[in-house]
């Protein structure tokens, strides 16, 4: 097979929401950049599987880096979520105590939080816990007002559109498989068919960093895959809770307690476990953590049933602290010395996704040092997504229709996804053709029924309409086909 050679100033590997916001950053100057990712669509690992909260940063060290990107990111995730159409709740956060000793723990917490930066954080007694989150326990507990919530999808997706339009070259299903030392200390890159040659190599490939570090020529990172597991609950936020609550932090768990979390789509989620794993792609639910997690959530919030559960799923911490150290170390994020021009950002757990553009922020500010970067007179720093037909009003939805009847077609019953919608996604401007880059765009068959209506109904349009092959058809990556091929 033919190979293609191609240049660019800075490769990227990795399209998490780390190398999608750096991708972004980087589009804002004369720049050529390549994004190298190995799964199908961006947002396949650490970044699409998490908590999606906007932290305020009052559990960070003072004076680490996790602390001060954290309160960086929160303070300007709004806008961010503003110019790119992402959705964005300010709901603020409960850290809900149990016992005095957890009364006490808030008051350190708050300690914490200031030295850091954080605003408004206060304790609030019984009755306020109460006003805030009528079902839940607790004896009293502290609100984190500047906390959000926000859909990390969306997010991804967002930045990566958003840096392909301001010229980025995404390549999906480019996995890195070697990197040797190029022309003027630059780098070689294999990545699936291809070869990339770049001047500067970021490395933001979340669990695999330390492999590609390796790859790059620094050895000496060593990263700790370890679990958290989730329920998604059906879309009962509104009657039940419309804030996340969150146990007071023990010491030494390596995440910060199962908390019950509302999303942006109305649903809520528990989660998540921490248990240290041996493989990095084990995105098992098991029953024993998944019991667990149900008998603490009901601790937080009593009303909570079996039957509210629609799902699960689970997201792996990419932890530079072994298993017996536990906890957090800080994210490194730096040129490595031994290696000029390999920027490498390891250990980008929590707070990583609030983190992410105060981090591609800093990655530019290396870059900085080295080259001279000029801004493109011709930046465009809005995107707008795929318009929601269900959020509009009776009378758009009907001007929506004389427009476009594909719109008058509701393909996911659950979540009011028509037509047009699907077909939006579908042809997304990242090409990402699996079944879940069409779900994650369009919100389609994440319902109660989870997709037993409207599945068939999207692969028929993939299969009539874009000529797919049903069995070439991937729920996510290679390796989950739907389809061994058609009975009649
Ligand atoms: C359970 C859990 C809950 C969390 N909750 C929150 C939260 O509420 N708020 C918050 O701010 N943060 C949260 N985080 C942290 C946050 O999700 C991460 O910090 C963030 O997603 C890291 O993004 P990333 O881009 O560095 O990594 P990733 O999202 O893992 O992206 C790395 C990318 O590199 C690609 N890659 C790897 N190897 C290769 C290769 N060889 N070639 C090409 N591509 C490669 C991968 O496919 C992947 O797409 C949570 C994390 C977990 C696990």
């Amino acid at each position: 097979m033919q190979q293609m050679q191609n240049i660019y100033d800075i490769a990227i590997i990795g399209a998490g929401a780390v190398g999608c916001a750096i991708a972004r950053e980087l589009s804002r100057y004369e720049l050529t950049v390549a994004v190298l990712e190995k799964n199908l669509d961006v947002s396949g690992e650490t970044s699409g599987r998490n908590s999606a909260v906007v932290h305020a940063g009052f559990n960070n060290e003072p004076g680490s880096l996790m602390a001060k990107l954290c309160v960086k990111g929160n303070q300007g995730f709004e806008k961010v979520c503003r110019e790119l159409d992402v959705p964005y709740k300010k709901t603020g956060k409960l850290l809900v105590a149990f016992d005095d000793a957890d009364m006490a723990a808030l008051q350190n917490i708050i300690r914490t939080g200031e030295k850091n930066g954080c605003k408004g954080l206060r304790a609030v007694s019984r009755e306020e816990a109460q006003s805030m989150a009528p079902n839940v326990g607790g004896v009293g507990g502290m609100l984190s007002p500047e906390t959000a919530i926000f859909d990390p999808f969306i997010y991804c997706i967002a930045m990566a559109e958003n840096a392909v339009e301001n010229g980025v070259h995404f390549f999906l299903e480019h996995e890195v498989t070697a990197i040797r030392t190029g022309p003027d200390g630059g780098f070689t890159v294999q990545a699936g068919e291809d070869t990339f040659s770049c001047r500067y190599l970021v490395n933001c490939a979340g669990l695999y960093a330390d492999r590609i570090s390796e790859m790059a020529g620094v050895s000496g990172y060593k990263l700790y895959p370890c679990r958290g597991e989730y329920y998604i609950l059906d879309k009962i936020a509104d009657e039940y809770l419309n804030i996340p609550v969150y146990p007071v932090p023990r010491p030494g768990i390596g995440g910060l307690g199962v908390h019950l979390t509302p999303t942006v789509h109305g649903n809520i989620i528990i989660g998540p476990s921490a248990e240290y794993i041996s493989e990095r792609d084990d995105y098992s639910c098991t029953a024993q953590t998944m019991d667990k997690l149900f008998r603490e959530a009901r601790q937080l919030l009593p009303v909570l049933e079996r039957k509210h559960i629609i799902g699960n799923y689970a997201g792996i911490r990419p932890k530079q602290a072994p298993p017996e150290e536990g906890g957090f170390r800080d994210f490194v994020i730096r040129e490595e010395p031994s290696r000029p021009s390999l920027i490498n950002l390891i250990g980008i757990e929590s707070p990583g996704l609030t983190a992410s553009v105060p981090i591609a922020e800093m990655v530019r500010d290396i870059l900085t040092q080295r080259m001279d970067l000029k801004e493109r007179p011709d930046y465009i720093a809005e995107r707008r997504g795929i318009l929601r037909f269900r959020d509009q009003t009776p009378e758009r939805q009907a001007e929506l229709i004389a427009q476009d009847p594909e719109y008058g077609e509701i393909v996911c019953r659950c979540q009011k996804v028509t037509r047009r919608e699907i077909r939006q996604a579908i042809e997304n401007p990242l090409g990402a053709r699996s079944l879940s880059a069409i779900k994650y765009r369009a919100w389609a068959t994440t319902g109660r029924c989870n997709g037993g209506y409207c599945l068939a109904r999207i692969v028929d349009m993939l299969v009539r309409e874009y000529g797919m092959d049903p069995a070439a058809i991937t729920y996510r990556e290679k390796g989950s086909e739907m389809f061994a091929g058609t009975v009649k």
